[in-house]
């Protein structure tokens, strides 16, 4: 239903202000207790100012602002958008998107529920996109969660239901949308439970969602089901669709590469194999996190996060 409204009332800009004056929005500056001080210790400003693009292909663009990567697609089917950012600048992203040739966003597909990637579900759904998620991303969306950052904790709330996914898969989905074969792709329990890799076949652009972080510490939301071993297998299976040419979205950080996404994996796999290794030598979980076996390994870590999130998805912490 939300399709047919979508064709025939394109949220442009200019249509929100008349033909979708009627869509109710919640109100976005209300917080639950404990978000807003997460969001601003990650200096999530929601400064439209600050909302950049970068053209990777014809109709292929990434916008970067606050929050994961949005990879945008533009074509006879409408605007598909790879996660949604914040509610907060929705404006801002329909501007952007916009003045990238765009009306509205028609089409969502969720790399993951995650409050950063997601959250911007809760004013393009009302406004009448169809959402794709894996379906223990619905779920969490329904439910919401404790997201345990290590030092932090954000509590995620339930989405209204206009914000949830209408369009769920369990391993794969693949769907038709301008002009390109969409293959939606889950490996098992990873970054999240409910994580999707995107990969557009004929443009050869693929969107890794968290699996893959190039800005800042890689994160596992491991009281929610997350592992490292998760992070690892399922990268290796995204090495293995992708080949040199193709254009890698990752959640957060710039565009890059197959070779970028090697070195990423192989820090992992590091990581992965000097705790494997202290476990071996009998050493408990908080000892391993003393030592913490990531620090050569993955530069400028405050505090052994990842080290911390492996534990406890390995049940040692
Ligand atoms: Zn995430």
């Amino acid at each position: 239903m939300m399709m047919y409204l979508n064709k025939i009332i394109p949220c442009s800009l200019v249509a929100i202000l008349l033909s979708c004056s009627e869509v109710k929005l919640p109100d976005f500056d209300v917080y639950a207790e404990g978000q807003k001080e997460v969001l601003d210790a990650f200096g999530f400003t929601f400064d439209p100012s600050l909302i950049r693009h970068k053209t990777i292909k014809e109709d292929f663009h990434v916008i970067f602002g606050f929050g994961g990567n949005i990879l945008i697609s533009i074509g006879e089917d409408g605007v598909l958008a790879i996660d949604s950012q914040f509610p907060q600048i929705y404006e801002a992203l329909l501007a952007k998107i916009k003045s990238l040739g765009g009306s509205g966003i028609n089409h969502i597909i969720n790399t993951h529920w995650h409050f950063d990637h997601a959250d911007g579900n809760r004013a393009f759904g009302p406004l009448g996109a169809e959402i794709y998620a894996h379906i223990n991303s619905l779920n969490y969306m329904k439910s919401g969660a404790s997201i345990n950052l290590v030092g932090a904790v954000y509590p995620q709330q339930p989405y209204e239901k206009e914000a949830l996914a209408t369009v769920t898969y369990e391993d794969t989905l693949d769907i038709n949308l301008n002009g390109q074969t969409i293959k939606l792709m889950n490996f098992g329990p990873a970054h999240t439970t409910g994580d999707t890799v995107i990969y557009f076949k004929e443009a050869n652009i693929i969107h890794t969602g968290d699996l893959t972080n190039l800005d800042g510490l890689p994160f596992i939301d491991a009281d929610n089901g997350g592992t490292l071993e998760g992070m690892i297998s399922s990268l290796y299976r995204v090495l293995e669709l992708i080949d040199d040419n193709t254009i890698v979205v990752p959640g957060h950080g710039p565009v890059a590469d197959k070779d970028t996404i090697k070195s990423f994996l192989m820090k992992l796999v590091a990581v992965n194999n000097r705790i494997d290794a202290l476990i071996d030598q009998g050493k408990s979980g908080q000892e391993i996190l003393e030592i913490n076996p990531a620090k050569e390994i993955i530069e400028e870590v405050p505090f052994p996060i990842l080290v911390n999130r492996a534990l406890v998805g390995k049940g040692l912490l």
